[in-house]
């Protein structure tokens, strides 16, 4: 996959940015706020990007409706991500829960910072 010079410009809102083929093809360096598909375009299979809380892990979410827990992503505007329901990590040492709405996070009431 290929990134355009401009995706690495910063204030830019949470958006999908491309599409590969499986997951080992994505990105090891992702432009702030983007996401990247796994998949076919129509019917991604998961959907990846690095966690909004910036402390360096990665998030991938399954999409594909088959499987459970899924998570439906709007593909009507890529360039404003929205994901529902909300994203709720639970690591070792944290917790990331928010929502990703029309291209922004909205942090649920509950997170560890
Ligand atoms: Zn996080």
């Amino acid at each position: 996959m290929k990134i355009s010079w401009w995706q690495w410009w910063p204030f830019q809102k949470w958006r999908i940015i491309g599409k590969v083929e499986s997951a080992d093809e994505i990105p090891d360096a992702l432009p702030r706020n983007s996401a990247v598909l796994v998949g076919s375009a129509a019917t991604p299979k998961w959907i990846a990007f690095d966690c909004p809380c910036r402390t360096g892990h990665r998030i991938m979410l399954n999409t594909d409706r088959i499987r459970l827990p899924h998570w439906r992503v709007d593909l009507s505007e890529p360039s404003r991500l929205t994901l529902s329901p909300s994203v709720d990590f639970r690591g070792d040492r944290r917790r990331c829960h928010y929502f990703v709405r029309a291209g922004k996070i909205v942090w649920a009431g509950d997170r560890d910072r």
